[in-house]
């Protein structure tokens, strides 16, 4: 069982990992924006760091970089449906050099989010 921390600004979103990552045994922090992801991983230094990228108040990106500073170890799968405010540009690469470890575009199936979760946790 590990702490996981999701982070998206869709509702929907949220309940379905949360739904899906209880259901495997995990126990579940829930956040809507970067801001807020920030500061609930700060309270609780979660196992892992689920993470939407385009997001009002802090965008995922951003927030990425500012844990890293304070958690250089941090686990981060990156989530996301490209968008932005172009609507056409692909933050998964970016979110990948800022240290995510897998990245993964929506939609996806629940498997694929199952296999990168196993995965990042199974690594120091
Ligand atoms: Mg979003």
């Amino acid at each position: 069982m590990a702490s996981i921390l999701v982070v998206d600004d869709e509702a929907q979103i949220r309940d379905l990992l949360k739904h899906m990552l209880t259901a495997s045994g995990h126990q579940v922090l829930l956040a809507e924006n970067g801001n807020e992801g920030c500061r609930l991983y700060r309270q609780h230094q979660p196992d892992l760091l689920i993470t939407d990228l385009v997001m009002p108040e802090q965008n995922g990106i951003d927030m990425i970089l500012e844990l890293k500073k304070a958690f250089p170890a941090m686990r981060v799968v990156a989530i996301s449906g490209g968008g932005g405010i172009t609507g056409s540009f692909d933050y998964l690469p970016i979110a990948k050099l800022v240290g995510a470890r897998h990245i993964l575009k929506k939609p996806f199936g629940m498997q694929d989010l199952k296999a990168a979760v196993e995965d990042v946790l199974a690594t120091d």
